[in-house]
């Protein structure tokens, strides 16, 4: 089954100049517990694919598939709180002013049960630090909490802005190498963006390079190294 199908997706910002296109065409599908490298140069759309998927931005032609219902094109339009996808940012995008566990259970919708919330903070190594704010915690600590609230309510995908940029080599390596086991335990596919082609080809099941708004290759890490 396929989580997140992208058909023919062409984007373009509203002061962008004729024909200047951020996204051309883009095709890609992300399987029900796959971990998808987004891989390119700064400035060639990576964010504005994310922000399509999550709602944040309208394609100009093209669909979004989520769970094969469609979110965005074929004359449908659902809004981000209603997509089912989890977001983690670069720079943690935390609340400042909740403490870890309101910070957890801040997507869950009225009535759904945190004890979800509870077992994804304990997966991540969080228990014990609920009543924490989120300047009280090291920066690995706040990627761990955002990945927490992310998951809680339970998305089939989260899509993750280059999550382990601001991280200390150390606690870049561990949570990195952390990342697949949590996502497949929470049976949820993820696509990720990374200027590093190491990090990417180190975790992800496939790898996608996006280039002036195209892309070109999706491969398996093994076939990325083997004709690069
Ligand atoms: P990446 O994440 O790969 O660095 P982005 O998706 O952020 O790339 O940006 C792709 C292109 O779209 C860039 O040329 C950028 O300047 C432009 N862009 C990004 N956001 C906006 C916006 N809100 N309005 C206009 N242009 C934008
Ligand atoms: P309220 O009394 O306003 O409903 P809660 O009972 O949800 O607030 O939370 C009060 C505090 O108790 C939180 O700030 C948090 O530190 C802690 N807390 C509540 N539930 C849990 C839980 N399941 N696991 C860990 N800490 C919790």
């Amino acid at each position: 089954r396929e989580h997140v199908q992208l058909q023919g997706l062409w984007h373009r910002y509203a002061n962008a100049t004729a024909g200047d296109w951020t996204l051309q065409g883009i095709d890609l599908a992300l399987h029900q517990g796959e971990l998808v490298g987004l891989l390119g140069p700064s400035g060639c759309g990576k964010t504005t694919l994310l922000r399509l998927i999550a709602g944040f931005e309208r394609p100009e032609r093209g669909s979004v598939l989520i769970d094969g219902r469609a979110v965005a094109g074929q004359g449908r339009w659902l809004p981000p709180e209603r997509r089912g996808v989890g977001m983690v940012f670069q720079d943690y995008a935390l609340f400042p002013h909740l403490d870890a566990w309101r910070n957890a259970c801040f997507g869950l919708r009225r009535g759904q049960d945190s004890s979800r919330a509870s077992w994804l903070l304990e997966l991540l190594g969080l228990n014990g630090l609920e009543g924490r704010y989120p300047h009280e915690l090291s920066g690995g600590q706040r990627q761990r909490l955002a990945l927490a609230r992310a998951l809680a309510p339970g998305p089939s995908v989260v899509l993750l802005d280059e999550p382990f940029s601001n991280l200390d080599v150390e606690v870049r390596l561990r949570l990195r190498s952390e990342l697949p086991a949590v996502l497949s335990r929470c049976g949820a596919s993820g696509l990720i963006v990374t200027h590093d082609p190491e990090e990417a080809l180190a975790i992800c099941d496939r790898v996608a390079v996006l280039r002036d708004g195209v892309l070109h290759q999706c491969a398996s890490p093994r076939q990325l190294v083997q004709h690069p």
